[in-house]
């Protein structure tokens, strides 16, 4: 029978567990001591682990051998939870069973001992969608909990848990995994499969995840799916609708130039290629996020989710512009993809929000000379020289204007929160 890559490959021991390294070793020792808690809550973004450490932890406590940290994998126990059958790991979709009534059925469930194992798990997943007076229910078992029971609410919101809960829980906060591991995962797994795959394939696949295994390894099943036994990172970007970095690189290459007629150019020919134009957009935002962290961080920083390659390529380009110009470029490029999704003339909002983009470039060098001519603005760090020949190129020694400098600080707030959400 065939099965989806993420449900074949999900970790039955915290050893195959993808990052999350601060939680397992709270939980290893946890177990080790003899120290179960009664109630726990796991929060984050999805796909980071959460269900699976709860079945993990299911394990462990239950295995014949157990409490153990390290699950035989072969008794009864091991092999039903893994199977999401056994009779003592009880998984609750909180989604559609979050009332009242769910809830006293669930309280008159924990008044009875485990049938055969040592606990009774409850793995609550979605568990901020439970209602108040169901929460009201599970607090009541949660005051004075039987021996052998034990509850995981895993949630992506914890915030929507009442205190009164959470203070009787340990809350462990899963991260999202880290795009090394996400990479060294799916090559692992490429390997089991017989699948091979080069390493720009697995990070554009890895990308698409955003920090969700679960997400990346449904992007490699579909690749697998479409490709077959070989996948080619042009294939992979063209099966996720991504776009490749050179159509990118020319928006930059337009931008030094300050060649309005090339960014017309780039969307006509994104146009007849058929390729979404909210998509382009909102991967030029990312795109020049990525070039300012590279600036401000440097291009081989960890908040970058690229190859070796890519980062070689990120670092010449952001070379060419000041940070407060990529910060600029960022913010033109979230307004653009802010108007698209308003916007019935995708075409037209799209060469404009580019247009601007050149039509800034312009203007910084002006405001600069301005600002020099005022004199009241402060001097602020040099700005890198511009590709010789560019229009757009200013004397080294040209201070920034005070106005640039202002709309710096809001737009690299935003900066972060595109490299969090
Ligand atoms: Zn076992």
């Amino acid at each position: 029978m065939y099965q989806v890559i993420a449900r074949k490959y999900r970790p039955q021991t915290f050893a195959e567990l993808v990052g999350q390294e601060h939680v397992r070793a709270t939980l290893e020792n946890a177990i080790a001591q003899r120290r179960i808690a009664h109630g726990y809550i796991f929060s984050g973004q999805r796909g980071t682990g959460k269900t699976t450490v709860a079945r993990i932890l299911a394990r462990c406590l239950n295995c014949v051998q157990g409490p153990t940290t390290a699950p035989c994998g072969v008794c009864a126990s091991c092999k039903e939870i893994a199977a999401g059958s056994s009779v003592d790991v009880i998984e609750i979709d909180a989604a559609s069973n979050r009332g009242i009534n769910e809830m006293r059925e669930l309280r008159e469930n924990v008044r009875y001992r485990p049938a055969r194992d040592r606990y009774k798990v409850f793995i609550i997943d979605e568990a901020h969608q439970i209602t108040s007076e169901a929460f009201n229910a599970l607090l009541k078992t949660l005051e004075e909990p039987p021996e052998w029971v034990i509850f995981v609410l895993c949630t992506t919101e914890a915030h929507k848990i009442p205190a009164t809960i959470s203070s009787r829980c340990q809350h462990f906060s899963f991260r999202s995994v880290e795009f090394e591991d996400v990479v060294r995962r799916m090559e692992w797994i490429c390997q089991q499969e017989g699948v091979r795959a080069d390493a720009e394939s697995l990070a554009v696949l890895a990308q698409a995840g955003d920090g969700s295994v679960r997400d990346s390894l449904s992007a490699l099943d579909q690749a697998i799916a479409c490709c077959g036994q070989e996948l080619k990172a042009e294939e992979v970007r063209a099966l996720l609708g991504l776009f490749s970095l050179e159509i990118l690189h020319q928006v930059t290459e337009a931008l030094a130039a300050s060649d309005s007629r090339k960014m017309l150019e780039i969307v006509a020919a994104l146009e007849r290629e058929g390729y979404n134009l909210q998509h382009f957009c909102r991967e030029l935002a990312r795109y020049f996020r990525n070039l300012l962290v590279a600036k401000i961080a440097g291009a081989d920083s960890r908040l970058i989710a690229a190859t070796g390659q890519e980062r070689k390529r990120l670092a010449e380009i952001s070379a060419g512009f000041s940070e407060q110009d990529l910060a600029r470029y960022l913010q033109l490029a979230l307004d653009l993809y802010g108007d698209l999704q308003r916007s019935t003339q995708i075409r037209l909002h799209t060469e404009l929000g580019l247009l601007r983009m050149v039509e800034a470039g312009r203007l910084m060098p002006i405001e600069e000379a301005l600002a020099q001519l005022g004199g009241g603005a402060p001097p602020a760090p040099e700005r890198p020289k511009a590709k010789a020949g560019l229009k757009t190129g200013v004397p080294a020694a040209a201070p920034h204007a005070s106005g640039s400098g202002a709309a710096q600080s809001p737009a690299q707030g935003t900066a972060q929160g595109t490299a969090q959400g």
